[in-house]
């Protein structure tokens, strides 16, 4: 009833070298996986063209982040239109590195949200908790708190996809718990339904630390529907694994 996702997020990794080699390992491999799910990878926007050229036709490419703005004196940003122009399929809204490192706050994150939406982009919408506000009990607060704010204004849409990833867990090493992510994942797909979504129909992702290793775990939970990656997408190896596990699920 759920599309299953499995979804690279490069950050600002990979060459040029990178990029073409992982496409060909990928290429040599990909007509054997089994396609129940749908995968793709945002690299940095640059590569965009790179990876849309030479990957598999059926994996989606998208972008990491994008302008709260359609057009105008914004030096340095990218248009949400721009990024469906060239023929992106997503676009990352939140991810907590845009959120810690570059102060975006839930008013903007929001108004992203619904140009990207607008621009008939899917929208991976990410929320997290900080290992202190964990530790502090107010898990629940801070989520429902980011999907709130983060989507007033947003009506249910398939295009909108949540990617949960607890700041705690990202490049770190840490995972949660297949338990713990799933009661976080029931909790969001709750306040989601409260919102008005067609939370029984929205893709829920989890996101930190997540690998071949652990993911099989993870997506056995009822209320994960894939992955968001970092660090594991960027081999292609592991990329295919990742796939697999995800069709697999
Ligand atoms: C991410 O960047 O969204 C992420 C989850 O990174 P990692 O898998 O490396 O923890």
């Amino acid at each position: 009833m759920r599309t299953t996702y499995m979804l690279g997020n490069w950050k600002m990794n990979q060459g040029m070298q990178d990029v073409m080699s992982f496409c060909e390992e990928l290429n040599l491999a990909w007509n054997n996986l089994p396609k129940k799910a749908l995968c793709g990878i945002a690299p940095q926007a640059l590569h965009l063209p790179a990876l849309k050229t030479n990957l598999p036709k059926d994996l989606m490419v998208g972008a990491q982040n994008c302008s709260e703005h359609l057009q105008g004196a914004f030096t340095g940003e990218i248009s949400p239109a721009a990024i469906k122009d060239f023929g992106a399929d997503f676009t990352l809204v939140g991810h907590s590195e845009r959120r810690q490192l570059f102060h975006e706050q839930d008013r903007l994150l929001n108004t992203k949200a619904k140009l990207a939406l607008g621009c008939d982009l899917k929208v991976v919408f990410c929320i997290g908790e900080t290992l202190e506000e964990r530790e502090g009990g107010s898990t629940e607060a801070v989520l429902r708190h980011q999907l709130v704010e983060g989507l007033k204004g947003i009506s249910t849409t398939p295009k909108l996809i949540i990617a949960y990833e607890p700041v705690w867990a990202i490049g770190t090493g840490k995972t949660a718990t297949p338990e713990m992510a799933e009661e976080t994942h029931a909790f969001v797909r709750q306040v989601l339904a409260e919102l008005g979504h067609d939370a029984a129909s929205t893709s829920i992702l989890y996101g930190g630390s997540v690998k071949p290793d652990n993911v099989q775990g993870l997506l056995a939970c009822p209320n994960i529907d894939g992955g968001l990656v970092g660090g594991a997408s960027l081999k292609a190896k592991d990329f295919l694994a990742l796939c697999h596990a995800a069709n697999n699920a």
